[in-house]
């Protein structure tokens, strides 16, 4: 008789929770996934995926417009909010069967319900009414619950906004948006807003939004947001929220109010560890909250291991899915493996989108202290037919002691679509003698980035270089 009812007990079926389960079953091992919500987690549900359906339907404005230029007669274009909604509910159900579907066909048994940690090794799973259901024993347990939105709960009104999570199922579109933050989440619903015909205002604390990206890109996408619509307020943050009779009313630090139907804050995830019974298992959290663990995703328990958002190392799917993979290698191949960091390719699915890999100019210039850059700005050929104002950036930066290639920052059309394949040559360290014979294809815009032979040296550096 085993000593565990299981020989992995995985809490959370999102990215990482499912590949690891998926992969460790498939060795012959005995695993259980408990999920309090649905199946797949943040990036399916109310994440990546849904985004990317939001994405897609709200540049079709864009795309409207451009037609127009190519002799295209189209009549006046109108969207439907409540038929895309149902369309994309129902994708997301069936992509959510399939994760399920997965599981079983690995082997590994789905529970449902909140699941906590009596013990190292003994998970309690509790019903709906918050009493516990089943106790379960498992020689490993996996923590990959991933993060939860975070809103500041001592502002005034805080109670009237809406956040990601909500964006995703309005009843309605709102006719005016104020979008609080200047990450990810922000500037992409920023632009799916304006893209479905919203009147969008950004609000972000700092100087420029999506910060820790290059500079370049930064000032970029302010100016192509801006283009678009989006109304960008820098250097300040809300002071309190109040329901009007037609709106609510956003008072701002620096004095400006302005009254919007929706306010939406994106300013930041949290990892989710609430009521896990960590410290029953002696599973100890860093200063910022998340999961503690060593270079193999284990925790401070020998037994216990945590992947994705709630160790709040990369907070992408791509990476908890390489973490659950490295994990499985480790605790149950007798491989133990690391995934490795750097060069991780991302992109914002902003409009237009921006994908990156590698240093920014300053964190580079910081590493190597002299860096060579090369940046050039153009009109997309397809915009420039139709006298678009869209600009494309494509900016690579190299180390001129090995000539390696560093970072490559693209804002513009497939962007994110470039930086992928961009990626591998950065990650196989390509070098920029390389990439310049590398063979343009024309026409595209993605030749731009093999063209580049002129050194760029940015305004406040040119008296020193
Ligand atoms: P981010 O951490 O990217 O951005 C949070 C934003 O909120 C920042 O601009 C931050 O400002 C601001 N902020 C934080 N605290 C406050 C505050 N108290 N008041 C006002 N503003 C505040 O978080 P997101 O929520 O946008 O996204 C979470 C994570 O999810 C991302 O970091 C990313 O890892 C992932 N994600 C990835 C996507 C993708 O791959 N395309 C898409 C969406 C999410 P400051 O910069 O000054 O700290």
């Amino acid at each position: 008789m085993a000593q565990y009812d299981y020989d992995l007990f995985v809490i959370g079926a999102g990215s990482g929770g499912v590949r690891a389960a998926r992969l460790t079953a498939m060795t012959g091992r005995k695993v259980a996934v408990a999920e309090e919500f649905r199946v797949g987690g943040t990036c399916v549900i109310r994440g990546c995926v849904p985004k990317k359906f939001m994405v897609y339907a709200s540049e079709f404005a864009h795309h409207f417009k451009t037609a127009k230029g190519y002799g295209w007669t189209i009549p006046e274009p109108s969207f439907n909010w409540t038929d895309f909604i149902t369309a994309k509910d129902i994708e997301i159900a069936r992509l959510s069967g399939i994760y399920t579907a997965n599981l079983g066909k690995a082997g590994a048994d789905l529970i449902h319900g909140k699941a906590r940690l009596a013990d190292a090794h003994t998970v309690e799973v509790l019903g709906k009414d918050g009493k516990v259901e089943r106790t379960i024993t498992a020689d490993q347990v996996l923590i990959a619950t991933g993060g939860k939105v975070w809103v500041p709960e001592d502002m005034p009104g805080i109670e009237h906004v809406i956040t990601s999570n909500e964006a995703f199922h309005l009843p309605k579109l709102p006719k005016s948006i104020l979008i609080a933050g200047g990450g990810y989440i922000a500037v992409e619903f920023a632009g799916i807003f304006a893209g479905l015909g919203s009147d969008v205002t950004l609000v972000y604390r700092g100087p420029n939004i999506l910060r820790g990206f290059d500079d370049d890109v930064r000032a970029h996408l302010t100016d192509q947001l801006t283009k678009r619509g989006v109304r960008i307020i820098l250097g300040t943050q809300h002071e309190a929220i109040e329901k009007t009779e037609s709106g609510l009313m956003n008072r701002l630090t620096n004095g400006i109010t302005c009254e919007t139907e929706q306010v939406m804050f994106a300013v930041g995830r949290r990892p989710y560890v609430d009521g896990l019974g960590l410290e029953k298992a002696g599973v100890a959290l860093t200063e910022s909250g998340a999961v503690k663990v060593d270079e193999f995703s284990r925790t401070t328990a020998s037994n216990i291991w945590a992947v994705g958002d709630v160790t709040d190392r990369v907070n992408l799917t791509p990476v908890a899915i390489r973490e659950a993979v490295a994990f499985v290698e480790t605790a149950f191949k007798n491989n133990p493996s690391k995934f490795d960091y750097n060069d991780i390719p991302t992109a914002v699915f902003s409009q237009p989108p921006v994908g990156s890999v590698g240093l920014t100019e300053h964190d580079a210039r910081q590493a190597f202290g002299k860096v060579d850059v090369y940046l050039s700005r153009f009109r997309p050929m397809k915009y420039a037919f139709t006298g678009g104002e869209e600009r494309m950036l494509m900016k690579v930066i190299v180390n001129p002691a090995n000539d390696r290639v560093v970072g490559v920052h693209i804002v513009g059309p497939e962007a994110p679509e470039m930086i992928q394949m961009v990626g591998i040559a950065v990650k196989a360290g390509v070098t920029k003698t390389v990439w310049d014979s590398t063979c343009a294809l024309h026409p595209t815009l993605a030749e731009e980035i093999v063209t580049m032979r002129e050194k760029y040296v940015p305004p406040e550096l040119q008296a020193a270089e």
